[in-house]
């Protein structure tokens, strides 16, 4: 029995009980256009399966919802006049995450558009990016 949520709204879109505009589906995912698109053609993946972030979901339904994504941004692509591409997967409310359920949004991007998903790169301490590395890889 696949993972749902009743008071989720994008289980409630998979089971059908809230409508969308569906562009593809699987046995694992879902793909279907944002309601509150940036741009033209910004549509989003789940995988079918309930889980809120990255840090609950199975490794299994991650594949798939990255395959599915894959899949998608080449017909986005070709659908959609744009001058690149960003994925974005928020997880958790301080990284602006407002479903509940894990999503992959592909939003296709304009040159100047003044989308906030780009910074200035400043360069690090090496030390400190060292370190953090290492606690990283000892938590792996
Ligand atoms: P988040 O902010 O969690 O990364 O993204 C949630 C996205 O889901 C937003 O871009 C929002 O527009 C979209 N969204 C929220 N409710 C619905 C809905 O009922 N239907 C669709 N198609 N998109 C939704
Ligand atoms: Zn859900």
């Amino acid at each position: 029995m696949m993972a749902s949520d009743p008071n989720c709204i994008f289980c409630k879109i998979v089971k059908g009980e809230i409508p969308s505009f569906k562009l593809y589906e699987d046995a694992e995912t879902l793909a279907f256009m944002d309601i509150n698109p940036v741009h033209d053609g910004h549509c989003l993946v789940i995988p079918k399966a309930h889980s809120a972030t990255v840090f609950e979901i199975a490794p299994e339904d991650f594949a798939a919802a990255a395959r599915t994504t894959a899949k998608l941004a080449r017909a986005v692509k070709a659908a959609i006049p744009c001058d690149g591409f960003n994925l974005m997967q928020s997880n958790g409310e301080g990284a602006g995450q407002s479903v509940g359920h894990l999503h992959l949004h592909i939003v296709p991007r304009k040159s100047g558009d003044g989308l906030l998903f780009n910074w200035e790169p400043k360069p690090g301490e090496r030390d400190r990016i060292a370190a953090i590395a290492e606690r990283i890889r000892k938590l792996l």
